[in-house]
């Protein structure tokens, strides 16, 4: 038996912002997602194989709300050891909402917030006003008890916000402020030139963290800084000896990541029993193009691949390498 430590779903690419940011073009769901039945299902299955913890993502998981609380009571129902957490823009966060996730068993609610003012926040998520409905979703997280975490995009209009961020997750007492690097990826790449830092403005940031986090730890504060840095995930997969994640699409696709258009298996055609029975988490290392692309890239900036190289991303359908992969004597 594998021991598979994390999973991702995306629960659905529908959403109510369109961020110029966002990698997997949300906000246009191109064909049909996983039923509420799918979904259900995929619980089970995932429930029965110990993971440490599992993120519901999207899109905008909230459009999906009764249903990711289904997800998350089937889970800890089976699991009670796994942690479920979600990923919300939070503007559709109400308390009322918030009390559910948490009494439906959710452990930890990321929020995104890229900007501290309405002018640096709609910048990137083109939301005409709503930051201060993510404050109030951030808030009503809390007061339910929920853990929360701040995802962050550092750009060019949020970089002099970065100490008042810091200090607002601090004193709400929030578990982390988690900053990730724009990607050159899907309306990321259409936007890169406008919002990416350039590598002064990254050594800016990073005395930023550096000052706040001497700040925060003098303090004993609960808010930890995190950087999380996607190349590193390309470097995981070229030491481990199988996949130790499943990265699940909302059309029901097991992913090698949710950076490139692979699909590794299809839950519509098989399950997730048989996906481990057949050994696919191994075998999907050594696959010639999988490895080929997973070992380009050293930088944020070699994420990229040109279009006519592969299938465009979350636009057109992933390469799907299931039987070629199940196939492969390894
Ligand atoms: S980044 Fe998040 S909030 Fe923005 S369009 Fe994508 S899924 Fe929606």
């Amino acid at each position: 038996m594998y021991n598979i430590k994390t999973a991702s779903i995306d629960i659905t690419y529908r959403c109510n912002l369109r961020c110029k940011h966002c990698f997997n073009f949300s906000g246009v769901p191109r064909k049909q997602e996983m039923t509420d039945e799918e979904l259900r299902n995929l619980a089970k299955d995932l429930s029965k194989l110990n993971i440490d913890s599992i993120c519901l993502c999207g899109g905008e998981t909230l459009y999906r709300y009764e249903l990711v609380c289904e997800i998350s009571s089937i889970i800890k129902k089976n699991s009670p050891q796994t942690l479920v957490n979600i990923v919300t823009n939070g503007i559709l966060l109400t308390k009322e909402k918030a009390m559910r996730l948490k009494s439906s068993g959710i452990h930890m609610v990321q929020i995104s917030l890229d900007g501290f003012t309405d002018e640096s926040y709609d910048a990137v998520r083109q939301s005409n006003g709503c930051l201060s409905k993510v404050f109030e979703g951030i808030i009503n997280a809390k007061e339910s008890g929920l853990e929360v975490s701040i995802a962050t995009l550092p750009h060019k209009k949020s970089l002099n916000e970065f100490e008042k961020i810091i200090d607002y997750c601090h004193d709400n007492a929030l578990y982390e402020l988690r900053a990730q690097p724009l990607m050159p990826l899907g309306r990321g790449k259409e936007n890169y030139m406008e919002l990416a830092l350039s590598s002064e403005e990254y050594e800016e940031l990073k005395n930023i963290f550096k000052k706040k986090d001497f700040e925060l730890k003098n303090k004993s504060s609960r808010t930890e800084i995190n950087w999380g840095d996607p190349v590193d995930h390309y470097f995981m997969l070229q030491e481990v000896e199988y996949l130790p994640f499943l990265t699940i699409n909302a059309y029901g696709e097991i992913e090698i990541t949710p950076y490139l258009p692979f699909t590794i298996w299809d839950l519509k055609e098989e399950g997730l029993p048989e996906f481990i029975e057949k050994r696919i988490p191994e075998k999907v290392l050594v696959h010639p193009l999988i490895k080929k692309y997973i070992s380009r890239v050293y930088s944020i900036e070699d994420m990229y691949y040109p279009d006519k190289e592969l299938p465009r991303m979350y636009l057109e359908d992933n390469l799907n390498l299931m039987r070629e992969i199940e196939e492969m004597k390894v």
